[in-house]
C-alpha cells in the first residue's frame, strides 16, 4: 500500500530529538526553529513530559467520555491558571480544524444565526466549516463552499464596522487569529480586535480567537489576542497544547452554557492526551516559559531588524515572519543542507516562519542569527 502522496517533503529522516535539537538517521544534528510546524513548545523528549505521559500509559491509556475522567478537571483548572481564564469552560477535542469546527458551531447554537465573518489570508483548518473560513479557495472542495462565510480584509475597521452595520443581525461569529500564521505572520492590531469586541457585544455575536498557532505563550502572552487587553468568547489552542500529542481544545466564556450532546468527541480529552498537556502546562509555568519566549524573541527580531536584505520582520515573541525580498525557498534549503536548520515556510512566498520551542536560549538563537548573517552577507 503506498502513502496518499498530499505533501511536499525534504528527504530527510528524523530520528531523535532533544530540547530544540533533532538528528537525522545518519547522526546529522539539526536546530530546529520549526517546532513541526509550531507543535514542539516545551522541546522535544523533555523529561518531564516523557515522565508524565509514560506513567499515565503505564495505568490507564484510554477510557471514554462517558466516565468519570478527573485528569480532565486537573487540566481546566491547570488551563485556567496559567492563560488567567480561570472562569472560562473547556472543551476538549484532538486537533486545531477540530477545535475551530467546535467554536463555530457553539457559537451557532447560542445565537440561532449563520454568518460567519473571517478575514483575508485566514487558516483555519480542513474539515467543513474552518475550511469555509479559510481563504484559501484551493483547499476547499465543492462541498464545503458556503454563503454562510464572509471575508474582510485584515485590520480594515471600518469595512468590519459597515458589513456589521447592514448584516449585524445575522452574524453569528466573527474567527479571527492573533498573528496569522499560514498567511505569513501578519498581527491583527489591537484596534481591530477592540473593534471585532465591541461589535461582538453590541449585536450579540460570538468573538472567536483561533489560537491554534498563535496560542499558548508563543506570541509572549498566553493568547497573542491578549495583547488588544480584550477578551473574546472563545478561544480555539491546538499544536503547542501538547508537545507533539494529539490534543486541542476550546476555552469558552462564562455566558455560552453547555447542554448535553451539542458538542462531543470519542478520543477528545482522553486520559493520555490530559497527561500531555499538564505536563506541557507545567513545564510552562515552572520554566517561566512565555516570559522566555517573550526576551528571546525581541532578541532575534531585534538582530535581525538592521538587516538591509530583509523586506520585513513580523510577529511577537517566538512567532516570527521573515520577509526576503524575493522567493524564500532557497534560503530555507541552504539553512537546512549547509546550516543544518529547519525553518517553516508560509503561504507568502516571500515570507519564511521561526516557530521554534518556547525554551529556545539565547545560544541557540545566536546559532541562527550567525548562519543567517553569513548567508545575506
Ligand atoms: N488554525 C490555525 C491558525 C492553524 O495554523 C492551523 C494549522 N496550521 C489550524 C487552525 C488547523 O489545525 P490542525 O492542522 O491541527 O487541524
Amino acid at each position: 500500500m503506498n502513502l496518499f502522496d498530499v505533501y511536499p517533503i525534504y528527504p530527510i529522516e528524523i530520528a531523535k530529538g532533544l530540547g530544540s535539537y533533532v538528528w537525522d538517521n545518519n547522526g546529522t544534528k539539526y536546530l530546529d526553529l520549526y517546532g513541526g510546524h509550531a507543535v514542539i513548545s516545551i522541546g522535544h523528549t523533555h523529561p518531564h513530559y516523557v515522565e508524565r505521559l509514560t506513567s499515565q500509559l503505564n495505568r490507564l491509556g484510554f477510557y471514554s467520555n462517558s466516565i468519570k475522567i478527573p485528569i480532565q478537571e486537573e487540566l481546566a483548572e491547570k488551563l485556567g491558571k496559567v492563560s488567567k481564564f480561570e472562569d472560562y469552560q473547556l472543551f476538549l477535542c484532538n486537533s486545531g480544524a477540530e477545535a475551530n469546527e467546535n467554536a463555530l458551531k457553539l457559537a451557532s447554537f447560542y445565537n440561532g444565526r449563520k454568518k460567519i465573518i473571517a478575514f483575508s489570508h485566514s487558516f483555519h483548518g480542513r474539515t467543513s466549516l474552518a475550511v469555509a473560513a479559510t481563504d484559501n479557495p484551493s483547499i476547499v472542495a465543492p462541498v464545503n463552499e458556503t454563503d454562510n462565510v464572509v471575508f474582510l480584509p485584515l485590520n480594515n475597521e471600518s469595512a468590519l464596522e459597515a458589513y456589521f452595520t447592514a448584516h449585524g443581525n445575522d452574524v453569528s461569529s466573527v474567527i479571527i487569529e492573533g498573528i496569522q500564521g499560514v498567511g505569513g505572520i501578519n498581527i491583527a492590531s489591537d484596534a481591530f480586535l477592540q473593534k471585532i469586541r465591541s461589535l461582538c457585544t453590541n449585536y450579540n455575536a460570538v468573538f472567536i480567537a483561533d489560537s491554534v498557532q498563535c496560542g499558548y505563550g508563543r506570541s509572549g502572552k498566553f493568547y497573542a489576542h491578549d495583547f488588544s487587553g480584550v477578551k473574546a468568547d472563545i478561544y480555539s489552542m491546538a499544536k503547542g497544547m501538547g508537545n507533539g500529542f494529539p490534543v486541542a481544545g476550546i476555552s469558552i466564556a462564562p455566558h455560552l452554557k453547555p447542554k448535553y450532546s451539542m458538542l462531543g468527541t470519542t478520543f477528545g480529552g482522553n486520559h493520555l492526551a490530559c497527561a500531555a498537556a499538564l505536563a506541557v502546562l507545567e513545564v510552562i509555568e515552572n520554566d517561566n516559559l512565555i516570559l522566555n519566549a517573550q526576551v528571546i524573541g525581541d532578541y532575534i527580531t531585534g538582530a535581525l531588524k538592521g538587516n538591509p536584505k530583509l523586506k520585513e520582520i513580523r510577529g511577537k515573541g517566538l512567532m516570527i515572519g521573515i520577509e526576503l525580498f524575493e522567493p524564500c525557498e532557497e534560503t530555507r534549503k541552504k539553512l537546512i543542507y549547509d546550516y543544518q536548520i529547519f525553518t517553516g515556510s508560509s503561504s507568502n512566498k516571500n515570507t519564511f516562519r521561526l516557530l521554534p520551542a518556547l525554551n529556545l536560549t539565547k545560544a541557540d538563537a545566536d546559532i541562527f542569527l550567525e548562519a543567517f548573517d553569513k548567508m545575506t552577507k
